[in-house]
């Protein structure tokens, strides 16, 4: 059998053709017919199969009251009567914002909406917060400041369109490499006409593919947007008659940019003035400019700042709503868009609601039938407070779902802090052992993709139903299916008696009706038949909206969009004598997350079998450093961790990177976020994952057993029978990506 569905790894969300044979997924292709990926897929899709098969898939319930002693596999009965038992005690003693529940972009929407009622509409908590504030977190509010609503504006399709893109924050060939190949597409159609501009501190696969790279000091983007906007405005690039009939704000923003001439910005940001102008010059003389970002600039203390700036481009040149045109947020996680329009972060209700809005409130308290006073008025603990909270003892009850924090947080010490201090902790995860049930009592095996039937939402807009195709592993169950459960044992039947996927899903689609993001006219059999359909879609309309703001309208109060005019602030970090060195971090194209899916898959481990800290090598020169020696960074006050050296002229001096994949399951030197900042952005509160001050040294090596290809028990040997050794032969699955070399190549 063949079945249609997506990837479950990144946003990007490209379609998938699917067989099943005797219950197991045994082969994925692209599905050519999918309207945003057209057949295309990346090496980890191909290799999805053996990760559902992995050795340590999880299986049953594992449970131990006390976390000095081992697991015990145990019933459903026996787990949640314990489980449930516990929050409601917790929540009974010490109110119910001593609960928290940290959820995942990995989610479908299904479970998302089933987590967030109980917490926000039965237990009175908004302690949800997903993931998802590590990704994109500061898009969202500088959607919402400046265009009046959460929501990217574009679609896949104008890649095909755009004559000027702007990569900045972005490896997209590395981290969204299909919409990275169609950027690549537009540019061999057109090579004289298409501009690919690239800005990041590393000379990255997009950078070394593009015809402009910027390479831009960390930190320093703010003030390279201000130099182009200046370039912009002194050159008559911009859209004055646009400006005026649909935007407020622009004098305060057009006098910031007056003193920004590209000298000083280059002095800012370290890149040449005539590399702004030459930038400046590509984006606003283009007929369509498209800007894509994603965690090069999200993850900073001024990501809400970098964000607006990136809007205010479009807006000043009248690019936004039109083919080939917009400010496009890239997300990582495969729904974390479909998390931000279910509320799935700790301010929001679904259909994109806010928390701290009465009328909001009361809406969600008729549709949910509970009192509106029962719903907090207050938006809850956002990730990074979660485990501040549980530290100092406030939040005692942690639930965690399809993510893995004690590796992918920043400042690793404070979440093991948070968790070991929490009096309850429950992790429902498809893999067991992870470095987060390590801080467990109870662990829960969870269905995952292709296991549970449900709806995700891809970066531009595009809600796709994800079919369940084959067999469950061991006693696992769905996610939402775990919630209602908890909900039910905690005595809330009369609200979470769902019998399946669907029936949460039309729930859920009921509430979105007169909201900026309603897809009344969404189904489970309509997205079946007419396949992934982009919002809005409300009752009536024929099809989804391939673009928000054709006609120039915004989505706020008096339809115009907000310029502001963000301050250069400092980042959390800075180089100084005792940690000289800018850490930033980032992802390897054949991993994914926390390895507990793609570290298993022999043939995505050979690109970059273990983790490495590259530096440039007038730094390895000066400390005597050569390839592959081992190295010891640390932050003072937070942690340190060994890497093997990877010398190459793509990072600049001073400037150290490395992936943050591997945790103290994979790799005797420590998990990279030990050495990370929990700063964060004053608006979005999503951390500064891309600039940490660190001292270098020389070490031994950690002494430890082994490196990642060498820990059998983690490693799913593929059946031969249903993958190829090595990348699937061309006529085999022509749609293959070829894998990026690694940094130093
Ligand atoms: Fe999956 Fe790769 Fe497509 Fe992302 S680009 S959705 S990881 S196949």
């Amino acid at each position: 059998m063949v079945h249609k569905t997506v990837c479950p790894y990144c946003g990007v969300g490209c379609g998938l053709s699917v067989e099943v044979s005797g219950g197991h997924v045994t082969r994925v292709r692209g599905d050519e017919s999918h309207p945003g990926s057209r057949g295309m897929v990346c090496r980890k899709a191909v290799y999805l199969p053996p990760s559902l098969i992995a050795p340590d898939r999880a299986l049953r319930p594992q449970f131990r009251p006390d976390r000095s002693a081992p697991f015990r596999p145990t019933s459903w009965d026996a787990a949640m009567r314990w489980a449930a038992a516990g929050m409601r005690r917790i929540v009974d003693e010490h109110g119910p914002d001593a609960a928290a529940f940290y959820i995942s972009g990995q989610l479908l929407t299904e479970d998302y909406y089933v987590v967030n009622k109980l917490a926000k509409g039965f237990i009175g908590t908004n302690n949800v917060d997903s993931n998802s504030r590590l990704c994109m977190a500061s898009a969202v509010s500088a959607y919402k400041m400046a265009l009046g609503q959460d929501g990217p504006p574009c679609t896949y399709e104008d890649l095909d369109l755009a004559d000027c893109f702007l990569f900045i924050g972005s490896n997209a060939a590395d981290c969204h490499p299909v919409l990275f190949k169609r950027a690549l597409k537009r540019k061999e159609s057109d090579p004289a006409g298409v501009t690919l501009i690239a800005v990041d501190p590393r000379r990255t696969a997009t950078a070394k593919d593009s015809d402009l790279y910027l390479q831009v000091r960390p930190g320093g983007d703010l003030a390279l947007l201000y130099g182009m906007l200046h370039v912009l405005i002194r050159d008559g690039l911009t859209d004055d008659a646009f400006v005026a009939a649909h935007t407020v704000g622009w004098d305060a923003l057009r006098d910031a940019a007056r003193d920004w001439t590209p000298a000083v910005a280059a002095a800012q940001c370290g890149i040449p003035p005539e590399q702004i102008e030459r930038a400046a010059s590509a984006f606003g003389r283009a007929k369509r400019s498209l800007s894509l970002w994603s965690m090069g600039l999200n993850q900073t203390t001024s990501g809400v700042d970098k964000s607006l700036m990136v809007i205010a481009l479009h807006l000043a040149t009248g690019k936004i709503g039109k083919p080939g045109c917009g400010p496009f947020s890239l997300t990582g996680q495969p729904n974390a868009m479909g998390g931000r329009e279910v509320g799935g972060l700790a301010a929001l209700l679904p259909g994109h609601r806010a928390v701290d809005n009465p009328q909001h409130r009361a809406e969600m308290a008729r549709h949910w039938r509970v009192p509106a006073d029962q719903m907090c008025p207050r938006p809850g603990l956002t990730a990074i407070e979660t485990f501040e909270a549980a530290a100092e003892g406030r939040v005692k009850a942690i639930w965690v779902a399809a993510t893995n924090p004690a590796v992918s947080l920043p400042d690793l010490k404070l979440v093991r802090e948070g968790l070991l201090r929490a009096e309850l902790v429950v992790v429902q995860d498809a893999y067991f052992p992870t470095e987060t049930t390590d801080l467990a009592h109870l662990a829960l095996p969870a269905a995952q993709w292709s296991e549970k039937e449900g709806t995700a939402t891809t970066s531009e807009r595009r809600i796709a139903y994800l079919p369940a195709v084959g067999a469950r592993p061991g006693v696992a169950r769905p996610d939402w299916q775990i919630f209602a459960e908890l909900a039910n044992r905690m005595g809330y039947s009369e609200g979470f008696n769902y019998r399946t996927a669907q029936e949460v899903f039309d729930d859920y689609r009921a509430c979105t009706i007169g909201t900026d993001m309603d897809i009344g006219g969404l189904s489970y059999e309509r997205l079946r038949s007419e396949g992934p359909t982009q919002w809005p879609c409300p009752a009536g309309s024929s099809g989804g909206t391939a673009r928000l703001y054709t006609n120039g309208r915004f989505a706020t109060a008096d339809g115009r969009a907000r310029f502001f005019a963000p301050q250069i602030r400092p980042t959390a970090d800075r180089a100084s004598s005792a940690a000289p060195f800018s850490l930033t971090t980032g992802r390897e194209p054949d991993q994914w997350h926390t390895m507990t899916r793609t570290g298993k898959i022999l043939q995505l481990l050979r690109s970059c079998p273990e983790p490495y800290l590259a530096l440039n090598p007038t730094d390895a020169a000066r400390l005597g450093v050569v390839e592959r020696e081992w190295l010891e960074i640390e932050a003072p006050g937070r942690g340190a961790v060994r890497l093997r050296a990877r010398v190459t002229a793509d990072v600049p001096e001073g400037t150290l990177f490395a992936p943050f994949h591997w945790g103290a399951h994979w790799h005797d030197g420590g998990p990279l976020n030990a050495v990370t900042t929990r700063a964060w952005d004053p608006v979005s509160k999503q951390p500064e994952l891309k600039l940490a001050a660190v001292a270098l040294r020389k070490c031994p090596g950690p002494g430890g057993k082994r490196s990642i290809a060498q820990r059998s028990e983690h490693v799913a040997a593929p059946p031969p029978s249903t993958l190829p050794e090595d990348a699937p032969a061309a006529d085999d699955t022509p749609t293959i990506m070829p894998t990026r070399s690694p940094v130093h190549a």
